[in-house]
């Protein structure tokens, strides 16, 4: 008889490059010369129907001289101040990402089609030298980078994927990233570039790094220029490059200058200081200690709706610096809204009968988190308060329209868990708004649904 001792759990070697930072990363199998071929098909066929023009590492909408479109005038006003911002270095790749602009839902506007992604084929002391060549280079600036773990959806962030080659989007062979936004200012928070980290030797830290850098940059609207010892430069040079701080000259050796009219609010026309638009954009770096400020402005805490009727839950939020990002939830049916507009407005309808905790969640690029809450009664009558408390209402509190200062110790687990679950939830989303179903929590019956009018509202996992 063969007996066979099989060990309870098996250790990963902490290099197994199959696992970083604890997490699993995807693999794609090599394309075939047929598949190259016909996602370099697509790719053409996108750009064509977009009007839109391959340069270099750029894409975006074309000019009739061969360039890009530039803007009539800058995007944004530099009257307006700075924003923070959160970059995710997606070292895990997706399984499936589609076209859009949206990062927190795996999309972007490279993609002709949906298509799995994979992640770094490296080691993950390999990953940990070029975040360090891309943390130092970003560290002047109120940008917070992100690697171990996605960041919630309701936090804007931009993504650079960190793995890959050029041609699983269709693309020639020799670039080493791209990037398909025409994102002027950086008025658009949530873009995804990518990193071919495939094309480079995964020891050559400055490399890799400064690809995501120029990349990232991209997709804040930066152009390329003239300095080989400069990030924004074209061609990749001996490593130990840097922004630069002051007016260089483009260089349009690969194509187009994008975003000329906002180069020029800097420096006058024919050149760009990357150093001052950086500041423009996400301001100094600094610790960020104040929470971001919620106040549900309506229902009023408490309040008593007919089965079928409509609310618009609506709500405050603020904080000391730009950047914030916040969603509606509502626990009872497993379901959130993440605010990717903004906006601080929910139309639901169709109310059923029950209970529901309306909680409005914020968080800021430091991680710093604030939420309030109300609780609405659907056909039936809110507790009535006891002469000694407050009410049975045990939201009662939060529900008073004062900001709570932080989050509840429940809220950090629930983050992580949006985050990573973001891109499959996303696909559940109904452009035409859709009427969610819940589970069965005892106060709500079964198959009960809230219609958030002409919004998408998402199940917060599977
Ligand atoms: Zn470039």
């Amino acid at each position: 008889m063969l007996t066979l001792v099989l060990p309870l759990c098996l250790a990963v070697a902490a290099d197994d490059p199959s696992l970083l930072f604890g997490q699993e990363v995807r693999r794609a199998a090599p394309l075939g010369a047929d598949e190259v071929a016909q996602r370099r098909a697509e790719f053409e066929a996108m750009l064509a129907e977009r009007n839109w023009v391959q340069l270099g590492d750029q894409v975006g909408p074309a000019s009739p001289d061969g360039g890009f479109v530039q803007p009539t005038e800058p995007v944004a006003a530099w009257n307006t101040p700075p924003h923070r911002a959160t970059i995710f270095l997606n070292f895990f790749g997706s399984d499936s990402l589609s076209p859009g602009t949206n990062s927190a839902l795996d999309e972007s506007s490279c993609l002709s089609g949906a298509m799995p992604w994979p992640g770094f084929s490296g080691t993950e002391q390999q990953a940990l030298a070029l975040i360090q060549v891309f943390e130092t280079q970003m560290a002047p600036y109120g940008v917070r980078i992100a690697y171990d773990e996605r960041p919630p959806s309701h936090l804007p962030y931009a993504m650079v994927m960190m793995g890959g080659t050029p041609d699983l989007l269709g693309l020639g062979g020799s670039v080493l990233g791209v990037s398909c936004s025409s994102d002027c200012g950086d008025f658009w928070w949530r873009d995804t570039t990518f990193a071919f980290t495939d094309n480079i030797n995964p020891n050559n830290a400055e490399v890799l790094g400064t690809t995501a850098l120029h990349e990232a940059a991209h997709a804040f609207g930066l152009a390329h220029i003239d300095d080989s010892t400069k990030i924004m430069n074209p061609f990749v040079g001996s490593g130990d490059v840097t922004w630069g701080d002051m007016c260089t000259p483009y260089n349009d050796a690969t194509g187009g200058i994008n975003c000329m009219p906002t180069h020029d609010e800097f420096c006058g026309g024919g050149a760009q200081n990357s150093h001052a638009e950086l500041l423009a954009y996400f301001g100094e770096n600094s610790p960020d200690i104040e929470p971001p400020v919620v106040e549900i402005l309506a229902p009023a805490d408490g309040a008593e709706f007919a089965v079928g009727s409509s609310v618009t839950v609506e709500a405050e939020v603020s904080d000391d610096h730009e950047g914030v990002g916040w969603k509606l939830v509502i626990p009872e049916v497993d379901q959130e809204a993440v605010a990717f507009s903004f906006e601080k407005s929910w139309p639901l309808g169709n109310l059923p009968a029950g209970v529901y905790t309306l909680r409005v969640e914020a968080i800021d690029h430091e991680r710093n988190e604030s939420a309030d809450e109300v609780t609405i009664y659907v056909g039936m009558d809110a507790p009535v308060p006891s002469d000694t408390s407050g009410g049975e209402g045990s939201s009662g509190g939060e529900g008073t329209g004062a900001a709570s200062g932080s989050a509840s110790a429940s809220d950090g687990p629930d983050e992580s868990s949006d985050g990573s679950s973001g891109d499959s939830a996303g696909q559940e989303d109904d452009p035409e708004g859709c009427a969610c179903r819940g589970g069965g929590p005892a106060d709500v019956p079964s198959g009960a649904a809230i219609v958030l009018l002409g919004l998408a509202l998402r199940r917060r996992r599977r």
